[in-house]
């Protein structure tokens, strides 16, 4: 076994008290006591999220539910919006393509946060309401996208919101309802504070109706499926029961300390991490950035890749490196869930050791 703590934007560093629920012994899912355990996981998320929509539940990583957004709200001949600045956005993009579908898209570079006003002009020209397909948190560059000021344009032209919330949920604010988010896509490996495993959407009334139309093919992920067991607090299919234990305690963290404080906290994570890496000399990427993990810019004559694999092997904290073309372009430091500034600190401070020890 590695041992070294987690310091990724996900999967993420979780509480001892999750790991020990983890290992309880198993208990059917067609039981009352699982009925139970859904609903509360489905109460505590919906307060998380600020939501009053449907939510459905998946034994898959955070693309499975992105999959089954994607496939339960278009139909064959939608011409919907992707609005990407990274690679998790590009993943809407490969997910329309799979089924056919060829978007509109508007691309931000990398390090950017998309531009409202380059999603307003675009829904501007669109005849009937379309679907804007795009990332809250976009973990490849560590940008916050203004999902708030998409909400108002997307309401304004009629269309959905469809939204990628995966790293930025329990982090980063979001409120569903408010901000006229249409499916809100979580999983439970992020700022949850649990294991991967599961993941899920939540879903407005409005896109409930459209789902209804959809022509998409689909099977395991059929929200018409679902919606028959989600009455009955059930899953069509095995859940990960030790999993939604797990996020249940997750959650209950969460609850406990307070929404709008576990916010703060992460704000207080995030700003904290910024001001000690711009100490050390390095650049932030994001032009607007997350509060669920930092990505700076290394050097090219030092390069990510060598300095991470030096600060696990002689500290035990793992930092995760670019993806693709920014590979060993960057860092990318996560601190959404279970983390604190003494323990930022700690990993910060083997970076800043690490990083002298290549300029002296
Ligand atoms: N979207 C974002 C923004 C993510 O950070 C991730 C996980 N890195 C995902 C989606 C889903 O990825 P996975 O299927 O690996 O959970």
């Amino acid at each position: 076994m590695n041992k070294y703590t987690l310091f990724t934007p996900g999967p993420t560093d979780i509480p001892p008290d999750v790991l020990k629920v983890l290992s309880k012994p198993i208990f059917y899912h067609r039981e009352e006591n699982f009925a139970k355990l859904l609903k509360e996981v489905t109460d505590a998320l919906g307060k998380i999220l600020s939501s009053s929509g449907k939510i459905y539940f998946f034994t898959s990583s955070g693309t499975g539910a992105m999959e089954a957004a994607c496939t339960n709200i278009l139909s064959s001949k939608d011409k919907p919006v992707v609005a990407l600045c990274g690679k998790f956005g590009q993943r809407w993009l490969e997910l329309c393509k799979a089924y056919r579908i060829k978007p509109i898209v508007i691309k931000e570079d990398y390090g950017k946060a998309i531009s409202p006003d380059k999603i307003e002009k675009v829904l501007k020209k669109r005849k009937s309401p379309t679907v804007l397909f795009t990332t809250l948190t976009e973990t490849s560059t560590g940008v916050l996208n203004d999902i708030k000021a998409f909400g108002k344009i997307t309401k304004k032209f009629n269309a959905y919101l469809v939204v990628d919330g995966v790293a930025g949920i329990g982090a980063d604010r979001c409120y569903q309802d408010e901000w006229n988010i249409d499916i809100l896509v979580g999983a439970s490996q992020k700022a949850l504070m649990s294991p991967p495993g599961i993941s899920f959407i939540s879903v407005s009334k409005r896109a409930l109706k459209k789902i209804q139309t959809s022509t998409l093919p689909k099977y395991y992920f059929d929200l018409n499926i679902y919606e028959k067991f989600r009455e009955k607090a059930q899953t069509p299919w095995t859940p990960a029961i030790n999993v939604l234990v797990g996020l249940a305690r997750g959650l209950k963290i969460i609850l406990k300390r307070g929404i709008e404080k576990n916010f703060l906290y992460h704000q207080r994570l995030g700003d904290h991490t910024r001001q000690r890496v711009q100490k050390m000399g390095l650049e932030i990427m994001p032009s607007r950035p997350s509060n669920a993990l930092t990505v700076v810019k290394m050097p090219e004559d030092i390069g990510a890749t060598r300095i991470i694999k030096r600060v696990k092997e002689k500290y035990g904290i793992l930092f995760a490196d670019g993806q693709a073309e920014l590979k060993n372009r960057i860092i990318r430091i996560g601190h959404m869930g279970n983390y604190s500034i003494r323990k930022m600190d700690r990993a910060l401070d083997a970076l800043a050791e690490v990083l002298n020890q290549w300029r002296r």
